[in-house]
């Protein structure tokens, strides 16, 4: 069994002196106490990186998300959290149930789901409709 460590029971921890700026504004680092991976919002409080703040970090760090896009606007709908799926066909599969479930391929759709794992996909010109409709693997 581990030895507790200080910010165990405090919850108070410590960052080492490394630290990285994240893009998103947090500055992240490792705890010297627990020795695990700490984000801090204001330089002051620290929390651990897969702790509370998981909802607004889930991007940053491992976490991969599905995330539902009203393009016109650029609002964000919903998150799907997809760690808990095995592999990239269980993706794939929940992927394409929200696909049905949005209706994303309907025509008019202005929803978009991203993928935080893939690069952002280029903007299509809502002006122009595709030339020819491409062709993509439907559910069944
Ligand atoms: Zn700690």
């Amino acid at each position: 069994m581990e030895a507790l460590t200080q910010c165990w029971f405090t919850r108070v921890h410590r960052p080492a002196r490394a630290r990285r700026r994240q893009s998103d504004g947090s500055v992240s680092s490792t705890c010297r106490y627990c020795e695990r991976t700490v984000v801090s919002w204001d330089r002051e409080n620290w929390t651990l990186s897969n702790g509370l703040d998981v909802s607004r970090l889930v991007e940053t760090t491992s976490g991969r998300t599905l995330t539902l896009v009203d393009t016109p606007g650029d609002l964000i709908i919903r998150r799907f959290p997809v760690q808990h799926l095995d592999d990239e066909d269980a993706v794939i599969a929940f992927k394409l149930q929200l696909c049905a479930e949005y209706g994303l391929d309907e025509p008019g759709s202005m929803l978009e789901l991203r993928d935080s794992a893939l690069p952002p996909t280029k903007r299509k010109p809502r002006a122009l409709p595709p030339a020819s409709p491409v062709s993509r693997p439907r559910p069944r």
